[in-house]
């Protein structure tokens, strides 16, 4: 007793790594306010050390480690805008789906250390934080546990196959990325035109992942109920000239068709978030 109470770093908590937005994605760096050069190694990274035959062998730096996870990190391209998820600051809002959404994310972690590889599929309204607690997972993984993951919104999955084309790059050589992916986020599942060729690269690669056994973690605005699923204002051709608006109602299934559905009900735990009503006036601040 009485000793004294270590100071902790006001930057970073003492986890020496900031994190900033930069540009579009999340960013990952040492902490200017406290790193200073690792004195084990003096900034090398290598221990050295003599085996029995009294030859040198060099020995990776404990510092190495946080170099690795902050690389993991920014490889893993979390949007800027949730360069700030954490886990302790996911806005519940008293909703107990919300909270039940945080506390499943919070321990998966733990699951998948366990050796359960099941993924989760996060679904729900727009603006409930899907997509905030899935940059939460994957920062946690990158930088806490120092395991691989990427995430991608499924549209810009999408175009970045398609500008791959362009460059006359295989389709199966930029999958290959993804499908193999330790842990794969993909944000925004089912959004897009629903095209023959959009439903191939999804049923690809949610097949391989499935028949790899591989951890993916979805989100997406459609639920498995009509009633809470996405309203979708699409334009209609009248029996005259015009056209009039029209609002469309597809579950998951429908619009992912039965095929995929079954296989990310196999490969993952649904949790809907219903979070708080949006008629709510200070609902909009809320992420
Ligand atoms: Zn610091
Ligand atoms: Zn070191």
């Amino acid at each position: 007793m009485g000793s004294q109470v270590k100071r902790k770093c006001g930057n970073c908590e003492d986890t020496k790594i900031q994190v900033v937005a930069k540009g579009q994605y999340a960013w990952a760096e040492y902490c200017p306010s406290c790193f200073s050069e690792c004195k084990a190694c003096d900034g090398t990274g290598f221990l050295f050390q003599y085996d029995e035959q009294e030859r040198e062998q060099a020995i990776p730096c404990e510092c190495k480690n946080l170099d690795l996870r902050i690389t993991l990190f920014n490889n893993a391209q979390i949007p800027g805008q949730f360069f700030d998820a954490t886990f302790k600051n996911f806005d519940v809002s008293g909703d107990p789906s919300l909270e039940e959404a945080l506390r499943t994310a919070s321990f998966f972690f733990k699951n998948y250390k366990n050796g359960n590889r099941k993924g989760l599929l996060f679904m729900g309204g727009v603006g409930v934080g899907k997509t905030r607690l899935v940059s939460t997972i994957l920062r946690d993984f990158t930088l806490n546990h120092g395991i691989p993951g990427i995430f991608r919104e499924f549209s810009s999955l999408l175009s970045e196959i398609k500008t791959g084309y362009d460059k006359g790059l295989s389709e199966s050589g930029l999958l290959e990325k993804i499908n193999n992916a330790e842990i794969l986020v993909i944000d925004e599942l089912g959004k897009g035109r629903k095209s023959d060729w959009e439903i191939a690269i999804l049923d690809s690669i949610i097949s391989n992942r499935y028949n790899m056994r591989k951890t993916t973690i979805f989100t997406t605005n459609y639920t498995e109920k009509k009633s809470t699923t996405y309203v979708e204002p699409v334009l209609v051709k009248t029996d005259k000239e015009g056209v009039k608006e029209k609002q469309r109602k597809e579950t998951l299934e429908q619009r992912v068709y039965s095929r995929i559905y079954s296989r990310l009900k196999g490969m993952c735990d649904f949790i809907e978030m219903k979070g708080p009503d949006h008629r709510h006036p200070y609902s909009e601040f809320s992420g």
